[in-house]
C-alpha cells in the first residue's frame, strides 16, 4: 500500500463544516448521553467519534477498505472539537427513541 495522503479538498470541506456549525451534538437530558451528527453537502451523517465510525458512503467504501484514513465528517468532528465549534442541541430523554428512529430512517433513505 502507498501513502495515505490527505486530500486538500477534504480538509477544506471539513473546516468549512466545522466553521458553519454543521457538527451537531444532540445531548439528551438528564441521562447526558449524546449523539453526534454532521450535516454534509448531501446528507446528515451519524458519527461516532469514540469508535471513529461514520455512516457516509466515503467511510464505507474508502475508509473501511483502507484507501483513506478518515472521511470529511470525522475530520470535521475533530476540527470542531479542537476549536469548540460544536452546535449543541439539548433534548429530553423521552425524545431519544423518536430522534433515533427519525435519524435512522433518514439514513436509510426512507
Ligand atoms: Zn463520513
Amino acid at each position: 500500500m502507498g501513502m495515505k495522503k490527505l486530500q486538500k479538498g477534504k480538509l477544506e470541506r471539513a473546516t468549512e463544516l466545522a466553521n458553519t456549525r454543521c457538527v451537531k451534538i444532540h445531548k439528551f437530558i438528564p441521562s447526558g448521553r449524546s449523539i453526534c451528527t454532521v450535516v454534509g453537502k448531501e446528507s446528515e451523517e451519524l458519527v461516532d467519534p469514540l469508535k471513529q465510525l461514520c455512516t457516509c458512503g466515503d467511510f464505507f467504501y474508502r475508509v473501511l477498505t483502507g484507501k483513506t484514513d478518515v472521511c470529511y465528517h470525522l475530520l470535521a468532528y475533530k476540527i470542531a472539537e479542537e476549536n469548540e465549534l460544536f452546535e449543541i442541541i439539548e433534548f429530553d430523554d423521552s425524545e431519544y427513541f423518536s430522534f433515533m428512529k427519525a435519524l435512522l430512517e433518514d439514513l436509510a433513505g426512507t
